[in-house]
């Protein structure tokens, strides 16, 4: 049997200290800890030194991409992860329905829920919108889960450097799409046309109007933002010669997976959240071993515990993981190599995304194994990898399995 990568990403798991702990440091992680002593241990500048990253871009840079010359906004990854097939040079946006008030043309009318009640019944208003609008290039508009979704603008000569029509607040116009640079005049026309259309159509559609009737908010205007050109990237498979398999829940994960035409897999019960099943999550990762050569598995909520600032139930959910974890301490280590690890940090006290290194592990057969024997920020530099940079730890892996090449003779 070839020999397989499994590259653990705990989204947002890393943390900084507050009275000297963090919920990593803090946590009961007997598995993790093993992990740690077993093999070669290290921190990690995921984009770069102090360089706060986003879940797409770090994610993207952890694949072994350098999201400096593939990621140009959100709009690619969010049409990929809703099912789009996007090309090259494709225009995409995420988009929200909303609702406006007002006379006159949809620009002149003022946002009053950019999320339209949180309307959650889309099919019928996408239907309509793929069916009426006509413009001058082709266009697929496909809906997300309950208010989201995202726009593909096809044809020739479009431009990605225009703005947004979301005013990304209540009480405002929606913004009329202009070109920040002469390159984007003809496809802020396009977008300026579409938003007008939808509007119409939106506004007048029955659904909308029964919604009226039951005191609900229409969902009456797309508000598009997140513009992003699709760019010319090869597959992970044409760039690695490993077939990927992604086992996430999250959309925005879902979409890198896609967006590197790699195998999405969200097993049953998978949410993306706090309350999703992680004990079906290693299930499916160890299911998408036996059919692909490299298979990230993404766990989110440790993420959503640090922007809530939950010290004890990102710490809580840590201990869960790591109980959940086991049957992947079991795996055959001269056939697979493990990397478990981070996307970036996301502190209790910031609520955001920093770029603080996060720790690393390697454990395979054959690797240098150090002296760290827990699973921390605080142990983790201590480590025989020292401080590496996230776009080099496909490489690493592959080096460590064999699969690399020489360079020079
Ligand atoms: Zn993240
Ligand atoms: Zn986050």
């Amino acid at each position: 049997m070839d020999k397989k990568i499994l590259m653990v990403i705990i989204d947002g798991l890393a943390d900084r200290p507050i009275d000297g702990k963090t919920p990593l440091s803090s946590a009961k992680t007997p598995n993790m800890d093993k992990l740690a002593s077993n093999g070669i241990n290290g921190i990690m500048d995921t984009i770069s030194p102090g360089i706060r990253p986003g879940s797409d871009t770090a994610h993207l840079t952890l694949l072994g991409f350098d999201p400096y010359q593939c990621y140009s906004g959100r709009g690619p990854i969010e049409a990929t992860g809703a099912g789009i097939d996007i090309l090259s040079g494709d225009v995409c946006f995420r988009v929200n329905f909303g609702t406006v008030e007002g006379e006159g043309s949809v620009f002149d009318k003022t946002v009053t829920d950019r999320r339209a009640g949180r309307i959650s019944e889309t099919d019928e208003l996408v239907k309509a919108i793929n069916e009426n609008v006509e413009l001058d290039v082709d266009f697929i508009f496909k809906r997300g889960t309950g208010h989201r979704g995202a726009l593909v603008i096809r044809g020739e000569g479009l431009s990605d450097e225009i703005t947004a029509t979301d005013p990304k607040s209540i009480g405002k116009k929606v913004k009329k799409c202009k070109a920040t640079r002469d390159k984007g005049e003809k496809t802020a026309q396009i977008v300026n046309s579409f938003m007008e259309q939808a509007h119409r159509i939106l506004d007048q559609h029955p659904y909308n109007k029964e919604r009226e009737k039951e005191g609900l908010m229409k969902g009456n205007v797309l508000l598009l933002r997140g513009v992003g050109l699709t760019p010319q990237v090869p597959s992970f498979e044409e760039r690695f010669g490993m077939k990927l398999g992604v086992v996430a829940g999250t959309t925005l994960i879902k979409g890198v997976g896609k967006f590197l035409k790699g195998d999405v897999i969200t097993p049953p019960g998978v949410t993306g959240g706090k309350d999703t099943d992680l004990s079906a999550k290693i299930e499916g990762c160890i299911e998408a071993l036996e059919t692909h050569d490299f298979v990230l598995l993404h766990i989110k909520a440790t993420d959503e515990y640090g922007h809530d600032g939950d010290f004890e139930g990102k710490k809580a959910f840590v201990e869960s993981v790591d109980h959940n974890i086991k049957p992947l301490m079991e795996l055959d280590p001269q056939e697979v190599l493990l990397i478990l690890t981070a996307d970036h940090s996301t502190p209790i006290m910031v609520k955001e995304h920093t770029a603080d290194p996060v720790p690393v592990i390697i454990s395979h057969e054959g690797v240098r194994v150090d002296d760290v024997s827990a699973f921390s920020e605080f142990e983790a530099y201590k480590g025989g990898l020292c401080r590496i940079r996230g776009r080099d730890l496909v490489n690493i892996s592959m080096d460590l399995i064999d699969k690399s090449q020489k360079f020079g003779a």
